[in-house]
């Protein structure tokens, strides 16, 4: 597993994101957080678990740090992976006495996904979540946009995408298929 670094983007102080993004507010556990910020998530490596809102805190107690992940859904195979990252990252800086938590409840939800995230996504060719979508059902491609051409006429053409947490669409526009990082 190869340790991601992506250019730190100044995620800081957007209130509106603060539950998805609790970064510290004391300049030892903001370094901290800022490092494990860098880690990308190995599903989905144009996103970084900040990006995400995996990443939930960090803390230094003493020479001790605590780093604390929510991951996307439990049994989430990218866990080992990313808990490797972080220690391996923050060990690179000097931090030795590294503990990382993983924490279950509250549950992740895709609404902890920053702005900045979504628009990656989007880049990188994944619809993503769309967080506001009417009610209504998902099968019927209601509010999905085709990260192609941003055409709203897409359909589903399976539940399960690339991975568990995506669905595959196609557009009806483009033709294009693409996942789209599943609401939940
Ligand atoms: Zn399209």
């Amino acid at each position: 597993m190869t340790v991601g670094r992506l250019a730190h983007s100044p995620a800081a102080a957007d209130h509106t994101e603060s539950v998805a993004r609790p970064r510290p507010t004391d300049a030892a556990s903001a370094a901290v957080w800022d490092l494990a910020a860098t880690v990308v998530d190995p599903e989905v490596p144009v996103l970084t678990i900040a990006d995400l809102g995996i990443l939930r805190e960090a803390s230094v107690s003493g020479g001790s740090v605590l780093v604390s992940i929510t991951p996307t859904y439990s049994g989430c195979p990218a866990v080992e992976a990313i808990r490797d990252d972080i220690v391996t990252v923050l060990a690179a800086a000097g931090y030795s006495d590294v503990a990382v938590r993983v924490v279950l409840s509250p549950a992740w939800t895709t609404d902890w996904m920053s702005a900045d995230g979504k628009r990656k996504l989007e880049e990188f060719g994944i619809a993503p979540p769309t967080g506001t979508r009417p009610a209504g059902p998902v099968s019927l491609g209601l509010g999905v946009r085709c990260p192609h051409c941003g055409s709203l006429h897409t359909r589903q053409l399976s539940r399960f995408g690339s991975t568990s947490c995506k669905a595959l669409y196609a557009c009806q526009r483009c033709q294009e298929p693409f996942d789209f990082f599943k609401d939940h």
